[in-house]
């Protein structure tokens, strides 16, 4: 049997969540938070439930959802989207940047994608018989916009952006937004916008959604997920938003992958999403665990830049081993107890700058007990 994906195993995530938990390390690894939900989200959960929202739900999604995802985008960024026809709901962000590459990309089209990439978006690109170009990202995370135009072709179909970055936490500038629209402007190339940290960005800096952008956001989708803003990564619930002409290519996909999405967790977020506190107050609540973790780590032997959004903190650790990343990402584990992500998995060719990721959206104990150990390394 010839696999579709040969160069594909058991991601990262996986891989090192299961060593965390054979070694019981303490787990800064997989991006998701140790602290419970808000109780009250949960009420709106069991009143959904018990309200008998138990059938298919739409297959765009609930309607009343859609309406405040709708008012969200054009308080925060001034363009509104059509609750209609212009937003999906999706099982979380990985079905959007699925069903969204696969509505458009076809055979040697080709995608271009900045390393270090999220790891869900090259095995999507490449199961629709699609073309990976990468340009690697500047040592400080930021694009390099002379090996972007590049980097385009006659191919090119579209491109991923994700700010704020997983992995490096960096985020896209005003200046860089324009600088693609300048470039993209006599090209019918598509852009997939990952915006599932949107509401993680700190030190006063502003998210630069593709929304604010008429030109940009004409030819883009942008995809959001409810589980990072608000604490239930287990939930699988993200969004798609995009123009009505491609929102349609997008539901002719998305009605054959999963048709709708959970339907009482939508009910609930319905009526959570509609007190704007329930999100505004993130930058804040995560910026504060970041400076919390950096501070109790500062006389240890990693290096740092602090994280400008995400709730991931890269951290350098050249002063301590040469090691290749992934193996001393191993033997934290193994030997220390504390488990982080190799940056080289995501990186072109592997490319290895001695970076390891590590995730704050732990509690205080968490975090002081990871602090703990790197101290002692
Ligand atoms: N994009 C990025 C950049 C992510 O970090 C993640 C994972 N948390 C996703 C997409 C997928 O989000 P979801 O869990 O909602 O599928
Ligand atoms: N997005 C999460 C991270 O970057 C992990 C999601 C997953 O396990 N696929 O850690």
């Amino acid at each position: 049997m010839t696999s579709k994906l040969p160069n594909v195993g058991h991601s990262i995530f996986t891989t090192i969540s299961q060593l965390a938990n054979e070694y019981k390390a303490v787990n800064l690894s997989q991006g998701f938070p140790n602290f419970d939900v808000d109780p009250k989200l949960i009420e709106l959960v069991s009143e959904a439930l018990k309200k008998g929202h138990n059938q298919y739900a739409p297959m765009q999604g609930d309607f009343e959802l859609r309406e405040t995802i709708a008012q969200k985008i054009e308080s925060l960024y001034g363009r509104a989207y059509h609750p209609v026809n212009e937003i999906t709901l999706t099982a979380g962000a990985t079905q959007a940047i699925f069903t969204a590459i696969s509505a458009f990309i076809k055979s040697d089209d080709e995608v271009i994608i900045f390393k270090p990439a999220y790891d869900a978006y090259e095995p999507s690109v490449i199961l629709n018989g699609g073309k990976i170009v990468p340009v690697q990202l500047k040592k400080d995370h930021s694009i390099n916009w002379e090996s972007f135009k590049a980097a385009l072709s006659s191919k090119t179909k579209m491109v991923i952006i994700n700010s704020p970055h997983n992995p490096s936490g960096a985020i896209l500038s005003n200046a860089d937004l324009l600088e693609l629209e300048v470039i993209l402007k006599d090209r019918s190339v598509i852009v997939l916008s990952d915006e599932v940290y949107e509401h993680l960005v700190f030190d006063g800096q502003r998210h630069e959604s593709i929304a604010r952008y008429p030109e940009l956001a004409k030819r883009s989708l942008i995809c959001a997920s409810f589980g990072k803003t608000f604490h239930v990564t287990g939930w699988k619930l993200g969004y798609c938003v995009a123009p009505k002409e491609l929102m349609q290519e997008f539901q002719k996909v998305h009605q054959f992958v999963v048709f709708a999405v959970n339907h009482p967790m939508q009910k609930a977020i319905a009526n959570y999403l509609k007190n704007e506190e329930h999100y505004l107050q993130l930058n804040q609540f995560y910026q504060q665990k970041r400076d919390y973790f950096l501070e109790a780590i500062k006389s240890s032997r990693f290096t740092f830049s602090p994280a400008s959004g995400t709730y991931f903190q890269l951290l350098q650790y050249d002063k301590i081993t040469d090691e290749p990343d992934i193996e001393f990402a191993t033997r934290l584990i193994t030997d220390y107890k504390i488990a982080s992500i190799p940056i080289s998995v995501f990186n072109h060719n592997g490319i290895d700058h001695k970076q390891l990721r590590f995730c704050f959206a732990k509690t205080n104990q968490t975090l002081d007990k990871a602090a703990e150990i790197l101290n002692a390394i």
